[in-house]
């Protein structure tokens, strides 16, 4: 699969580069909108025959599809390692928090059994849900077997064929997972792969027999999605980026805390949206910052952090840095001009901590998707709540304390819809829906649990009334 970078550019295709040293390891064709009309084509004619069968018959794939998927585990979370650069761990907790999906797909005959009620005496009334025709996913480039996982397995079960967009950067993952699905016995044409960048979500959002689309990725691409989508008569759901705050309390446990936090900024390169942003540090709590700090220089890049995606993102992320400096940050932990023995082409940005930031600051109000963690101090609980409030995102927040009652205050005030105490990726597990507010997510319902059900299908609901029999009974 490998090619030396040096290797010519097959005409019209597109390489995809390993971020970890820079090589390209493949090189993708971009769709046509041609091509995309005929993948929407082929999902259509698919969706006559697969959206008929019953949802028991069509869990069955999914069934083989997770066992297909564990079977090749290793192989995927390699591929998913090389294209976006995740350390093994990474990936493979990224891969089996997808097959969590698939496995609460293959309970759909129970989660969406409908319902039926006596509305009066001799009328019932009895409510399905009907799958919606063709309907698309687009996703972004950080979790590559994760996210298009989040739609696959429950827009499929749910009856509708798809046609799924992966990011332009992660290309390869997605490619597989139709593979996959293949060989589980879906039928080819229900799961189409589309490739390209905007020209074909464009394509895509355009498209008329597209009945509903799912986008993840940045919240100025998910509002345009979601406009243009919705504009033309499509369900849209466009989760976007975040700012997540965590407040740190004086009474946090000292340990847990700074283990906890660091995990959550330094994780995936800092490349989630799930990631630890601002630490509002309130009060005494130098001991815990100290001990960050000690863990984030110690962290061996290579091995338990990988690399950002590209060079683009580095020079982003070494720019908000550099900016947040000029106008008076303390660099605590620099993670500028990183490097790894062996792989000097890669995109490394070793953790970096930001202290003495203030609100106004743009390291504090944007989202910058690289290992940085900017701390602004604070000497009120009120303060560092009304900073988290501000935030025009909603993804996650997170409190340390060891006082329920202070966790709570700050669970019940945060204007974000994943909170975590003492935890600071609170990601929500099945059936618990996945998914934020404010400018973190334009549309409604959610992408994965209960609410996904709901997005992915339309109910119908049948009331019914029989003729009480002729005197003397039926006759036939
Ligand atoms: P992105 O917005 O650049 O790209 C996402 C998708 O949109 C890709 O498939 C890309 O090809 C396409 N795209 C890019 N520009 C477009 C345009 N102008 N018009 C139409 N389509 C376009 O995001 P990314 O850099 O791939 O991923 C990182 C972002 O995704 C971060 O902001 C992160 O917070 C967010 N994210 C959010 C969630 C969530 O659940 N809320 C989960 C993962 C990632």
């Amino acid at each position: 699969m490998v090619s030396p970078a040096t290797e010519l550019k097959p005409a019209g295709k597109h390489p995809v580069v390993n971020p970890a040293d820079g090589s390209v390891i493949d090189y993708v064709a971009w769709s046509t909108p041609r091509e995309v009309d005929q993948a929407v084509r082929k999902a259509a004619k698919a969706f006559e025959s697969w959206g008929r069968l019953t949802v028991k018959d069509r869990v069955q794939v999914f069934f083989r599809f997770k066992t297909i998927l564990e079977n090749n585990l290793a192989e995927l979370c390699r591929l998913c390692t090389a294209e976006n650069g995740k350390t093994p761990a990474e990936s493979r907790a990224g891969v089996l928090k997808g097959i969590e999906v698939v496995e609460y797909a293959t309970s759909l005959p129970q989660l969406a059994a409908g319902q039926y009620l006596e509305v009066s005496p001799g009328v019932t009334c009895r409510m399905v849900r009907d799958p919606l025709g063709v309907v698309a996913g687009i996703t972004p480039f950080n979790f590559p077997v994760m996210v298009p996982l989040w739609i696959i397995p429950l827009a499929l079960a749910c009856g509708n064929t798809l046609v799924l967009k992966p990011s332009e950067q992660v290309p390869l993952s997605a490619v597989r997972l139709r593979e996959h699905l293949i060989e589980a016995g879906l039928p080819e044409d229900a799961f189409q792969v589309v490739q390209g960048a905007r020209e074909v979500v464009e394509a895509l959002l355009d498209h008329p027999d597209i009945r509903a689309v799912a986008f993840v990725g940045s919240s100025r691409v998910a509002e345009t999605v979601y406009r243009r989508g919705t504009g033309q008569g499509k369900r849209v759901l466009a989760l976007g980026g975040a700012k997540n705050h965590l407040v740190l309390l004086p009474d946090a446990d000292p340990d847990l805390s700074a283990q906890n936090i660091t995990a959550s900024y330094t994780g995936c390169c800092g490349q989630r949206c799930m990631a630890a942003s601002v630490l509002l540090a309130v009060g005494r709590t130098q001991a815990v910052i100290d001990r960050v700090a000690e863990l984030s220089r110690n962290i061996v890049l290579g091995e338990q952090m990988g690399p950002v995606i590209s060079r683009e993102a580095l020079e982003r992320i070494a720019g908000y840095i550099d900016r947040a400096e000029k106008e008076g940050a303390k660099v605590l932990v620099d993670g500028r001009r990183a490097a790894v023995k062996g792989k000097e082409g890669g995109f490394w940005m070793g953790p970096t901590i930001l202290d003495c930031v203030t609100p106004e600051m743009q390291v504090a109000r944007e989202e910058i998707f690289g290992p940085v963690l900017s701390i602004v101090r604070v000497d009120r609980l009120e303060e560092a709540l009304e900073i988290e409030r501000e935030s025009p995102y909603g993804n996650a927040a997170a409190v340390y304390t060891q006082n329920g009652a202070l966790a709570r205050k700050c669970a019940d005030s945060f204007n974000a819809s994943m909170i975590g105490i003492n935890i600071g990726v609170p990601v929500p597990r099945e059936p618990l829906s996945f998914g934020g507010r404010n400018r973190s997510r334009f549309g409604w319902s959610d992408i994965t649990g209960a609410g996904a059900i709901e997005f992915w299908t339309q109910t119908r609901k049948v009331t019914e009334r029989w003729g009480e029999p002729p005197d003397g009974g039926w006759k036939f």
